[in-house]
């Protein structure tokens, strides 16, 4: 692995590894890696000869400056655990390795960007509405990464779903001939989606969390046989009485801000499941614990 830091060694680096006909991936993160992080990174290294792997906290994608502030910088830690999944997988894979490390002037170096990307309906339901400017901003840096790495493919996790399809709208929007490679969650022992927030809950709360899958799993099996509207409707009521019928501690609850079951291409909500019968479903949460806001996805 080789650490770079300006955006003129990335652009030399990967044009060459271009010219000489070689395949990039590109794994964009913001850091605070885990197991979820690293699944990306070892996929992109089996199917490409260079991978770039992106570790940056972008300011312009959050709407919320505390949650700006509070996101966890740990970047001697992840450049380690880059360096032991490298040495995990030798042999099998490219040890062509680029962990690209900007700072916010090398990323925007005519100061903060004010272009503003719209999507239209796959950034109007869910995430979109809530987090205004988020997506927008998602895709500036994700625009910028895409021509300062010049990727053959680019790995997004599907824990962040609704990003997925507002990447799949932008390469739509800019026509670069990039791959966009889904990646599967990757979940602890008990079911929690990691996520580098899991870290900000007590453990009370972490005890609690993989609830939020089990309800979900529970709602997929329900799904065989309920209609779309009593499946959300009992997603949402399980876990906002969650802490009543499991007596809870100090006040810990579940406080869903949504739960959508949409198509899983153009991300619209669903009324019956024969209307996502050529692209599937899924069901789409986000629910407050302990002041922290978790989101995960099941397929139906
Ligand atoms: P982030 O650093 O949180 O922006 O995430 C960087 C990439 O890792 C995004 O494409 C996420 O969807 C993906 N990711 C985050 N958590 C997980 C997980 N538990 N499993 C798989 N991918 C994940």
């Amino acid at each position: 692995m080789k650490q770079i830091q300006t955006a003129a060694e990335l652009t030399s680096a990967v044009s060459a590894a271009r010219e000489s006909g070689k395949e990039i991936g590109l794994v964009p993160t913001m850091g605070a890696l885990h197991e979820g992080h690293l699944s990306l990174i070892e996929r992109a290294m089996q199917e490409n000869d260079l991978v770039v792997v992106s570790l940056f906290v972008n300011p312009i994608q959050f709407n919320n400056k505390e949650d700006l502030e509070k996101y966890p910088r740990t970047i001697e830690a992840d450049l380690e655990l880059i360096k032991n999944l490298e040495l995990r997988i030798k042999n099998s894979c490219t040890d062509n390795l680029l962990a690209f490390t900007p700072t916010v002037a090398e990323m925007y170096p005519d100061g903060m960007p004010t272009e503003v990307y719209r999507f239209g309906p796959v950034e109007e339901v869910m995430e979109g509405p809530r987090r205004p400017g988020h997506f927008s901003g998602v895709a500036v840096v994700v625009r910028r990464l895409f021509d300062l790495s010049q990727p053959t493919r680019a790995y997004f996790g599907e824990k962040d779903y609704q990003q997925i399809a507002v990447i799949r709208a932008l390469l739509t929007q800019i026509k670069y001939p990039i791959e966009l490679v889904p990646c599967p969650i990757v979940r602890a022992d008990d079911g929690l989606a990691l996520s580098s927030r899991n870290m900000r809950l007590s453990s009370a709360a972490r005890q609690m969390a993989p609830a939020i899958n089990a309800t979900l799993e529970q709602a997929a099996e329900m799904a065989e046989y309920e209609d779309v509207d009593d499946v959300k409707e009992w997603v949402l009521d399980t876990l906002a009485s969650w802490h009543e019928v499991n007596n809870c501690p100090d006040g810990l609850k579940f406080e869903p801000e949504y739960f959508e079951i949409v198509d899983a291409i153009t991300l619209q909500p669903i009324a019956g499941w024969d209307e996502a019968a050529a692209n599937g479903a899924v069901g789409c949460i986000a629910v407050w614990l302990d002041g922290v806001r978790l989101i995960d996805i099941v397929k139906f």
